[in-house]
């Protein structure tokens, strides 16, 4: 698939044809990586952040938010719940604040990796190699870290703090990759100023990046941002502006699916926000296969407000309804780590050579 069919799917309006691409991706999805859909227990461990990206409700510009981070103890505490509900992955993720100790986070790895054996998955923004390497070291297998949008120019306005654009950014999952970390990025949709040319390129990206995991969600405003107070000065004329809409978001899913077949796709609980209804089935029938639950206490939660209207819900009760809703779509949760099977690929055949 060229850029200009991509471009051509993104602005497609018709319904039928539209069907037709999600029956398309859930066939690849299908063929690929089957009918398991890989539940990863998402620990939003610590709101602290040292940057400025002006689309995200915990942005160190946001002083009005209370800043909380986790003790070791209660990390390790959500893993082992994690590895109970039959979990074959915990996700630990943060703002990216510079005064992290990064031993302590290490620490957390190796006592997660001592009693529960699960998958550890970082997000926590740009590191340097060592200390990307100490956590490996530690335990860590996979790391999350978005491009967020390939426009250098939108990239840029979005991240005051990026001196060196997107490429630092492709640097940083590059190195990621050398060290061996199973490696996951993606893109928001719909952010002002996107057009569907850029977004079409963010697809392509995807693929030449050889990601072993691609998340995607819409874009949703929060209200103490720079962009959420003036979101009108940041916007493209409608012709050129990408929505951010739960349709977009099903068709980036199944494009995101066609052009890299093997890789592990959330559905996102930013997606799950615009539609908690039957968002997850949707998304898991056009390509999705894999669903973040939530784990971090409930006291927590409302402090690691991204956006506005986050799902909220304690993670027993999703546990019992997403296991169910699961089912209800004749798929099952999946079994053991679930790495992604490119990421499984490479490394076999590293191993021949
Ligand atoms: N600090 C880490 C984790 C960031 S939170 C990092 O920088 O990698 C995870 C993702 O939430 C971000 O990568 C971004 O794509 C998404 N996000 C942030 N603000 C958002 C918003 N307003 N709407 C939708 N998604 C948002």
């Amino acid at each position: 698939m060229n850029r200009c069919q991509i471009i051509t799917w993104l602005k497609q309006n018709d319904p039928i044809e539209i069907e037709k691409l999600e029956k398309w991706a859930d066939d690849v999805r299908k063929q690929n990586v089957g009918e398991q859909i890989h539940l990863r227990g998402l620990v939003e461990f610590s709101n602290n952040c040292s940057r400025r990206c002006i689309y995200c409700g915990i942005n160190a510009a946001n002083i009005a938010l209370q800043r909380y981070q986790m003790s070791r103890d209660e990390i390790v505490e959500c893993a082992k719940t994690a590895c109970d509900l039959g979990y074959g992955t915990v996700v630990l993720q943060s703002g990216e604040n510079r005064k992290l100790d990064i031993n302590f986070l290490a620490d957390a790895i190796k006592e997660i990796k001592k009693t529960t054996g699960l998958a550890v998955t970082l997000s926590v923004g740009e590191w340097d190699r060592d200390i990307y390497k100490l956590w490996q070291q530690a335990g860590a297998d996979r790391f999350l870290l978005r491009f967020e949008t390939s426009n250098d120019e939108l990239y840029r306005r979005l991240h005051p703090d990026s001196s060196k654009g997107v490429e630092e950014r492709y640097e940083h999952l590059k190195m990621l990759k050398e060290l061996g970390y199973e490696v996951g990025s993606g893109v928001m949709i719909g952010l002002p100023g996107q057009s569907y040319e850029s977004l079409a390129d963010d697809l392509l990206k995807f693929r030449q990046l050889d990601l072993d995991m691609i998340g995607t969600g819409p874009y949703i405003k929060h209200e103490n941002t720079e962009i959420g107070r003036n979101i009108k000065k940041f916007l493209l004329d409608e012709e050129n502006q990408v929505p951010a809409s739960e349709g977009m978001t099903y068709k980036v899913f199944a494009l995101a699916r066609i052009l890299c077949p093997k890789a592990n796709i959330p559905a996102t609980t930013a997606l799950a926000t615009l539609n908690p209804e039957n968002g997850y089935e949707k998304a898991l029938e056009c390509g999705c296969n894999v669903i973040m639950p939530n784990i971090t206490p409930m006291k927590y939660r409302q402090f690691y407000n991204l956006y506005q209207g986050k799902t909220c819900s304690e993670h027993l009760d999703f546990d019992m309804a997403i296991k169910k809703r699961i089912e209800k779509i004749s798929r099952m949760p999946g079994v053991g780590k679930g790495a992604s099977l490119r990421f499984l690929e490479r490394t076999e055949s590293e191993a021949i050579l």
